[in-house]
């Protein structure tokens, strides 16, 4: 097995996740791995997938729990010698409530950008080793990703997105961003940074850093002596799954094109996408300017 080709999806027991473990049996030629936190439920998604006739392989990720995270590198090093795909799909959404306390609000935020940003960024530092040319890492961000939602004119909200959407943005800078972040939703004052109100704000935070860090790692990659590794943030679309309480439009074969479609980007001569944002139909959207396409 060793040298042999893998791919892995994170969150995949169900979804969007599920759906591009589906694809990626199809169409990738090597092992694919149903990750999920939860073991049995990910044991049953493998089963629905196998009376489909394909034949995912299963292995035990909770992103929130980093020997979790590294029992996984230590297993794809020793079985597979590397990593050729990787779909970072785990995320979860709480809604903010205006009746929420300021303390909830706050523990909530931080459980929401712990687990779509910085646990996705540990994934990330832990696997990244792994990667072998040519390998193709997929970020599900949003629609709720796109700098844009940073809204208005004011001198905060102008300097927050100047400051996220700099070519030269650094890890370091991003986490300070995102802590700073949770420390203004501890204290009240988020909106005086330029952050939204709204009670989308810990999810929009979550998925504005996720890009953010998907646009430092693709410049990582362009420096790094194994060569053509390409990494896309994606918006699947309005997606009819658990986090959209199940009101999306898409199916979760429909959410699940684009980030399949990345993760299969061919080897070499691919100049864009390439540290992009990409729409659900495969259209590549400005990060930075915009503007959003009308069709969430
Ligand atoms: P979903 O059906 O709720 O699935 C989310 C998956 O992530 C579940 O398998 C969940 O596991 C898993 N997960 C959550 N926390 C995890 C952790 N700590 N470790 C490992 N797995 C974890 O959501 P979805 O709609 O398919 O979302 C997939 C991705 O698309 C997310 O990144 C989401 O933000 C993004 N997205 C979705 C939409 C949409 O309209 N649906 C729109 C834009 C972006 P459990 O089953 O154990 O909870």
């Amino acid at each position: 097995m060793a040298g042999s080709r893998v791919a892995v999806v994170t969150g995949a027991n169900q979804g969007i996740g599920f759906a591009t473990v589906k694809e990626l049996c199809r169409t990738f030629d090597g092992s694919v791995y149903l990750t999920s936190r939860n073991e049995n439920l990910g044991r049953t998604a493998v089963e629905e997938l196998e009376k489909l006739g394909l034949r995912p392989k299963y292995h035990q990720l909770d992103i929130d729990d980093e020997s979790s995270v590294l029992r996984l590198r230590d297993y794809l090093k020793a079985t597979y010698g590397g990593l050729d795909i990787l779909v970072n799909n785990a995320a979860m959404l709480i809604l903010a409530k205006d009746e929420d306390s300021r303390e909830l609000f706050a523990e909530n935020t931080r459980s929401v950008v712990q687990t779509n940003f910085f646990n996705t960024f540990r994934v990330c530092n832990i696997l990244f080793p792994l990667l072998r040319p040519h390998a193709r890492v997929v970020n599900l961000s949003s629609s709720m990703g796109h700098i844009s939602q940073i809204e208005g004119q004011s001198e905060a909200a102008t300097t927050l997105r100047a400051t996220f959407s700099s070519p030269d943005l650094s890890y370091e800078e991003l986490l300070k961003l995102m802590n700073d972040f949770l420390d203004a939703v501890k204290r009240g004052d988020h909106a005086d940074y330029g952050w939204p109100r709204k009670n989308w704000v810990s999810y929009i935070a979550s998925k504005i850093a996720v890009s953010a860090m998907t646009r430092i790692q693709q410049r990582d990659f362009d420096v790094d002596p194994r060569e053509d590794i390409i990494i896309n943030h994606v918006h699947p679309g309005y997606v009819n799954t658990k986090m959209a309480s199940f009101k999306g439009v898409l199916t979760i074969e429909q959410g699940a094109a684009a980030p399949s479609w990345l993760a299969m980007l061919p080897p070499n001569d691919v100049t864009n996408p390439k540290g992009a944002y990409v729409w659900h139909d495969k259209t590549i959207v400005d990060w930075v300017k915009g503007p959003l396409p009308a069709e969430y």
